[in-house]
C-alpha cells in the first residue's frame, strides 16, 4: 500500500499528490525543507526544525502560510494517517505555482508538502565498521551567492559533491569553502576528535547548521569534553584521533578513512561510539 502524503492540508494517497509542472519549487529550486524524525511517536527536536524552516523561509523572503504549531499538528497527522511512529519526516514547502520567469511574486500561495516515510541512510555494518569518504573539487556556495545555513531546495551544490564521492568510491563527499577550509559534507556536518578536544567547523565557513551537531556540542560538553569551532584544513582531518558525521538522517556515523588515510586505528573512535549511544538514549527519551 502507497503511502499518505500531505498537500496543503489534505492527505491523499501518493498516486493522487500532485503538484503543478509552474511550481517554482519545481523550476527553479525555489523553496525550502527540512528532514525531522520521529522516535516512538514523538517528533525529535521538533522546536528546532520548525525554526529552521521558518528562518529559511524568511531568509528568502518567503512567508509560509500556516504557523508552526499548525505545521507540527500537520506533520503528526499525517503521520498517524500512516500508522507511523519511528519515521523520517520531508517537509517541503514550495513558492508556489507561478509563470516561467524567475518573479517569485507572481506565484500563487507556498505549496506546503509532508512526506512521512522511513529512511536507513547508512547500513548497519557501516556504523560497526566506519565510512570512507573524500574530499572533494566542488566547493561548499559561498554564504554571499547562496548561504548554505538556508535550507533550500536547491541541493545542487551538495549533488555535484555527492556525485564526484560516487565517482569515486567514498561513503561521503567533503566539502571545503572557497579558501580551502573544511565545511561539512554533502548531507551532514563533519567533527573531529582531538587530543581529546571536540572540533567542527564554524558556522561562518558557510554550513548548514546542523541540529544533530548543536544537539552532539551539548552532549559532548556534558560529558566532559571541551567542544571547539575552529578552521580547519585537510591536514588537521588527516591527523585526527577520531572522526565522524552527524545528520538527522545518519545520527552520528563514524569515519575511518578520509582521502586514503586512515584515521586513529580504522575503526570507529571510542569517543564516538560513546556519543552515538548517548544521541540514540535522547531519541528515545524524547528531546
Ligand atoms: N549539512 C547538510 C548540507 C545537510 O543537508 C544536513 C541535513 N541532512 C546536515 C548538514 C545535517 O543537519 P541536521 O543535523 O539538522 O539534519
Amino acid at each position: 500500500m502507497g503511502l499518505k502524503i500531505y498537500i496543503n492540508g489534505q492527505i491523499l494517497p501518493q498516486e493522487e499528490a500532485r503538484i503543478s509542472v509552474f511550481d517554482h519549487g519545481l523550476l527553479y529550486g525555489d523553496g525550502v525543507f527540512e528532514g525531522i524524525r520521529a522516535y516512538n511517536g514523538k517528533i525529535f527536536a521538533l522546536d528546532q526544525h520548525m525554526d529552521r524552516l521558518y528562518d529559511s523561509a524568511a531568509a528568502i523572503s518567503l512567508k509560509i502560510p500556516i504557523t508552526k504549531e499548525e505545521m507540527a499538528n500537520d506533520i503528526k497527522k499525517t503521520m498517524e494517517a500512516n500508522k507511523l511512529t519511528d519515521s523520517y519526516i520531508r517537509l517541503v514547502v514550495t513558492r508556489g505555482v507561478g509563470k516561467l520567469g524567475l518573479d517569485p511574486n507572481k506565484c500563487s500561495t507556498p505549496q506546503i508538502i509532508i512526506i512521512t516515510d522511513t529512511i536507513e541512510l547508512y547500513s548497519k555494518a557501516l556504523y560497526e565498521k566506519g565510512l570512507d569518504i573524500v574530499s572533494v573539487t566542488t566547493i561548499r556556495n559561498h554564504f554571499s551567492a547562496l548561504d548554505p545555513k538556508i535550507k533550500s531546495l536547491n541541493y545542487l551544490n551538495n549533488i555535484l559533491a555527492k556525485l564526484e564521492s560516487i565517482q569515486a568510491g567514498a561513503g561521503e563527499a567533503l566539502m571545503l569553502n572557497k579558501d580551502g577550509y573544511v565545511a561539512e559534507c554533502a548531507g551532514d556536518n563533519l567533527f573531529i576528535l582531538k587530543n581529546n578536544v571536540l572540533l567542527t567547523p564554524p558556522a561562518s565557513v558557510g554550513i548548514l547548521i546542523g541540529i544533530t551537531r548543536n544537539i552532539i556540542m551539548k552532549l559532548a560538553a556534558e560529558m566532559g569534553i571541551p567542544v571547539k569551532e575552529e578552521l580547519m584544513t585537510r591536514y588537521d582531518l588527516y591527523i585526527a584521533d577520531e572522526c565522524f558525521l552527524t545528520g538527522t538522517a545518519a545520527e552520528i556515523i563514524p569515519v575511518v578513512k578520509i582521502d586514503g588515510r586512515t584515521i586513529g586505528n580504522g575503526r570507529p573512535g571510542k569517543i564516538t561510539l560513546d556519543l552515538l549511544k548517548r544521541y540514540r538514549d535522547l531519541t528515545k527519551s524524547g528531546f
